[in-house]
């Protein structure tokens, strides 16, 4: 009986395992902008093995950046402000 117990849960974490897997889930990231050195919040939705490259700018100063998402980028903040002292929105 506890035998036959221990198999049932076992194969109800395989079961949720694999829902898991399927399901989008919300993650973020953040990093420095090398072009004008702001730091940047990124959030995304992942979904295993369905994550596209999307492209992004840093709001700050436009420079491009690429994320492995499933879904367009969500939200963008900007933790510090652009560190170069420059105002223009283009890309050296
Ligand atoms: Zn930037």
């Amino acid at each position: 009986m506890i035998l036959f117990s221990l198999y049932n849960i076992k194969k109800l974490n395989k079961l949720n395992m694999d829902i898991a897997s399927t399901i989008p889930y919300g993650d973020s990231t953040r990093h420095n902008c090398d072009n004008c050195g702001a730091e940047l919040e990124v959030h995304v939705v992942k979904q295993k093995s369905h994550n596209e490259k999307e492209e992004y700018n840093c709001p700050e100063c436009n420079k491009l950046f690429y994320a492995r998402v499933s879904q367009p980028i969500q939200k963008i903040i900007v933790i510090k402000k652009r560190t170069d002292g420059k105002t223009d929105l283009s890309v050296d």
